[in-house]
């Protein structure tokens, strides 16, 4: 496994390889791995020849006040799950690599990034596609791994790619979750006993929204019921439980093949989301 932090080696080995024909599948990570991230590694090495993580924990896509600081690193763990899982080459770049000291070019995708996290975290997305694009660019991967747990991410990326013509195929791979069912997250090792066995609630409202749709149930009254369920916990607060057509993240009334049901709640300081398709 080749492991880099410089822009040059990534770039030379993987057009190096493309020449050759091979096939780039391509993992972006903040690191802090768990079978999460590796379900997708495990995706890109059946569709592809070569696969391609990089490590980056992109200050951009934070706001003043969140969890930048704290967040989890473990290199060297990480490097060790990717090398196990197969991986060949591992980009880890520092800020001053990704950022030029005078950098004022971002990527911003229009519409819905102001939904849902959009609202919360005004300027997250313009971070992530930024960092992303500026990730395509350097690696220039045929297929993109994304996980469905950051669901509103995926439409992000989907559609900048579509609008600025990446020549990467986006590839999505399902919610990795717990035992109880709590999707897995780099920031679940923050939560206290307490909200870590409060979490789990949002699964079951998951389960149980799958259970009221088919006993035709209204989307206002799967919310209305979820948030009650929510509130009733100790050290929850909502931050939004939506049911959504899944392209045009818009609220929907009535449901149809291509409604999603998403959820952001805290527990304490800690903000998780979760979602599912309806
Ligand atoms: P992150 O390191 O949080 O930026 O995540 C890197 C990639 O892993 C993103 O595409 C995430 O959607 C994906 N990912 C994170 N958690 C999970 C999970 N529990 N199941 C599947 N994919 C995940």
């Amino acid at each position: 496994m080749i492991i880099t932090n410089e822009i040059a080696e990534v770039r030379e080995c993987c057009q190096k390889l493309q020449h050759r024909g091979a096939k780039i599948g391509f993992v972006p990570t903040m690191g802090a791995l768990h079978a999460g991230h590796l379900s997708l590694v495990k995706l890109s090495k059946e569709k592809t020849d070569i696969t391609v993580v990089s490590i980056f924990l992109n200050p951009t896509q934070f706001a003043p006040g969140e969890d930048l600081a704290s967040y989890p690193a473990n290199l060297k763990g990480d490097l060790e799950q990717l090398n196990e899982a197969g991986v060949d080459l591992v980009f880890t770049p520092d800020k001053e690599t990704m950022y030029l000291p005078n950098a004022d070019t971002t990527v911003s995708v229009g519409g819905v990034t102001s939904l849902l996290c959009g609202s919360s975290r005004p300027t997250h997305f313009k971070g992530v596609t930024t960092i992303v694009a500026k990730l395509f660019n350097i690696v220039t991967p045929n297929f993109s791994f994304f996980g469905e747990k950051d669901y509103q991410q995926v439409v992000v990326i989907k559609k900048m790619v579509d609008e600025l013509n990446f020549n990467t195929e986006i590839v999505t791979g399902e919610i990795v979750r717990e035992d109880d069912g709590l999707a897995m997250s780099s920031r679940n090792s923050y939560l206290t006993s307490l909200e870590r066995s409060e979490a789990v609630v949002l699964s079951e409202c998951i389960k149980n929204g799958k259970k009221l749709v088919k006993e035709g149930s209204s989307p206002a009254e799967i919310i209305s019921s979820i948030k009650e369920r929510i509130s009733s916990l100790k050290t929850t607060k909502i931050d939004y439980i939506e049911i959504v057509n899944r392209e045009s993240l818009q609220s929907v009334e009535n449901f149809d093949e291509s409604s999603v049901l998403l959820l952001a709640v805290y527990f304490g300081s800690i903000r998780l989301i979760d979602n599912c398709e309806l």
